[in-house]
């Protein structure tokens, strides 16, 4: 199994310079080994087989950066190549862009040349760089490649991949709750609660919104537009931080609180959700966070049950099993023409997914 930690690192003015000279130079690595394999192509019909170390003697400067980010660079190549001749549809390799957003390298660990130590990272070329390591890494994980990245406000970033063997034992089930998907709150829960985004989130939404619309009215080229957009990229990190933030924390409540959490099987119960509420715009936290829940549960020895997308959970009476043939969107309770109960929607849904997701739990 692969496990990757993300920690902010705060390189010198050197180092940060070597970072960012990496990353240029892997990128031009990966577009020279391209330019050249299409020429040699047109040229014999032939595939040729180039890698960075071979580029290094006319162009000097790459020797200074750490050679297997070069290597890693040549692996992407050879991967964008093989898609490409599998799934034709994806597209042949693309050069990549100076002006892309995305800033990263990949270097592996060979010989005990990356050390996370106390406060420091050790990475070839850089030595010791600072570290902010807000979680601790289980003994028996085993290091195996780091990604440097830089974001578009200029904050670095290490993400430590390691590998680390499983072994979990499953928990007795006690605690099982049904979650039901919700456009506004993110999800309704059977034990009558909901995720609740936070109010300050939803502020530096609007602010994004607003802020987007700025920079389109802003003209293009100016130093004006160059001033919103640099505010908008740092607004848009903030939105992306507090989301994960906040996800992650209602993933950790829930799995540590329950043994067994039941959730729809995802995009076309969401897809025709968002739909109906005339979204344009949705974004992914749904998807993400099933992931974060999936495997905080899975770390545990607890589970995540998906029903099946063609349940019908919001047609059928919790209480009695009567299955609806209509259900209006506009209705928000929902009352049963066989047993006479009226509920919230939200809340009859989520323990229908409860019930059907223990169902087919032991079956
Ligand atoms: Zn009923």
């Amino acid at each position: 199994m692969n496990k990757a930690f993300k920690f902010r690192i705060y390189p010198n003015k050197l180092q940060g310079e070597l970072i960012n000279k990496t990353f240029a130079c892997v990128r031009f690595a990966y577009n020279k080994m391209l330019s050249d394999r299409i020429e040699y192509y047109e040229e014999t019909g032939k595939m040729l087989k180039n890698t960075p170390a071979m580029y290094k003697n006319e162009y000097e400067w790459l020797k200074e950066v750490d050679s297997l980010a070069l290597a890693n660079a040549q692996l992407n190549l050879n991967k964008a190549y093989k898609n490409f001749f599998r799934t034709p549809s994806i597209g042949f390799p693309k050069f990549k862009s100076r002006k892309g957003s995305h800033k990263s390298y990949t270097t592996n660990y060979v010989n005990n040349n990356i050390r996370l130590l106390d406060k420091h990272l050790v990475l070839p070329k850089l030595k010791a760089v600072k570290i902010k390591q807000h979680r601790i890494i289980p003994n028996g994980y085993k290091l195996k490649s780091v990604t440097i990245s830089r974001t578009p406000t200029d904050k670095y970033y290490a993400s430590i991949l390691y590998v680390y063997e499983e072994v979990i034992e499953a928990v007795k089930i006690n605690e099982i709750v049904g979650l039901d998907f919700s456009m506004k709150e993110l999800y309704f829960a059977s034990d009558g609660s909901s995720a609740d985004y936070p109010k300050y989130y939803r502020k530096t939404l609007d602010q994004l919104r607003k802020l987007s619309r700025q920079v389109s009215h802003c003209k293009k080229g100016s130093k004006n537009r160059y001033k919103q957009r640099l505010k908008l990229a740092k607004l848009h990190e903030k939105v992306a931080n507090q989301r994960k933030d906040f996800l992650h924390k209602k993933s950790r409540q829930i799995a540590n609180v329950y043994d067994v959490v039941c959730v729809e099987d995802l995009d076309m119960k969401i897809m025709s959700k968002s739909l109906k509420l005339g979204k344009s715009v949705m974004d992914n936290s749904y998807g993400t966070f099933l992931s974060m829940l999936a495997y905080k549960l899975k770390d545990q020895g607890k589970h995540l049950v998906k029903i099946d997308r063609w349940y019908p959970s919001s047609k059928t009476c919790s209480a009695c099993g009567n299955v609806k043939k209509e259900l209006l969107l506009s209705e928000r309770m929902y009352t049963c023409d066989t047993c006479g109960i009226t509920l919230d929607c939200d809340y009859n849904e989520s323990m229908n997914i409860k019930e059907e997701g223990l169902r087919q739990l032991v079956a």
